[in-house]
């Protein structure tokens, strides 16, 4: 049937609790795996595009940290939902929309600019805050992708490590699309590793505590590999339907 004409109504409804229980059964495998304890690895259960119902029946499941990649509808679903929900914005950035989003999110996944940056930190002095940012990196070198090259991430860190109302905690990355997990595993590898090196120049202001990468296709290889924290949207949620 054509994306347009489909009833939303005849669409199988989405077990987001048996997705949930399978998800984290998957999380806690992948530790067993790699020797690393399940409380290591954080679970943002991406609800981009999701109805506030699948939100709410994941939240009495005692999930907690959600993630969106758009200013506007973390907006719109916060102030509809309980107030202990941890939101995290894991989508790119837009300057203008900085102010908005800083009192709604308890990180930001996707700091890629100095401009950004220097907007998040200004916003946050006003705000009186200090938020935990991870650095986006394009481990793949993908032209398609946000995030700064792996070569520049060290420079980048160091130059705006300064800034006050801000702090690095890690590094983000989204790897690309695959049919076959293991594809990933290099760039997951990779990244682990310049988070190590990062960490080894003892950077003033900096930690490399997080590693957040992982999503629905990958995420069991991501935890075989490190990440802290992964976040899954489709494998939770069911496909997003953009109209
Ligand atoms: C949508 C999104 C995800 C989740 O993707 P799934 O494949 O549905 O798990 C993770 N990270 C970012 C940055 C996203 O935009």
């Amino acid at each position: 049937m054509a994306e347009e004409n489909r009833n939303p109504a005849e669409e199988s409804p989405v077990d987001v609790t048996g997705n949930l229980k399978s998800v984290e059964e998957r999380i806690a495998a992948a530790c067993r795996r790699a020797g690393r304890d399940r409380d290591s690895v954080k679970l943002v259960c991406v609800t981009k595009t999701k109805p506030l119902p699948m939100l709410e029946e994941a939240y009495r499941d005692g999930y907690r940290a959600f993630g969106e990649n758009k200013v506007q509808e973390i907006s719109l679903k916060k102030p509809q939902l309980p107030s202990d929900i941890r939101w995290h914005m894991i989508g790119h950035l837009q300057t203008n929309k900085v102010k908005q989003v800083l009192p709604n999110v308890v990180m930001i996944h996707s700091v890629e600019s100095e401009h950004l940056a220097n907007e998040i930190s200004k916003q946050a002095v006003k705000l009186g805050i200090e938020i935990p940012v991870l650095i986006e990196v394009n481990i793949a070198k993908e032209e398609s992708k946000f995030g700064v090259m792996p070569e520049d991430a060290a420079q980048f860190i160091r130059t705006i490590a300064p800034l006050p109302g801000m702090k690095i905690r890690g590094l983000m990355t989204s790897a690309p699309y695959t049919e076959n997990p293991e594809t990933n595993r290099v760039y997951f590898r990779n990244l682990r590793e310049l988070a190590i090196d990062i960490n080894g120049q003892n950077i003033d202001n900096v930690s490399m505590y997080e590693l957040s990468m992982g999503m629905s296709g990958d995420f069991e290889v991501a935890v075989e590999e490190g990440a802290t924290i992964v976040r899954v949207g489709s494998a939770i949620f069911g496909e997003r339907h953009y109209s």
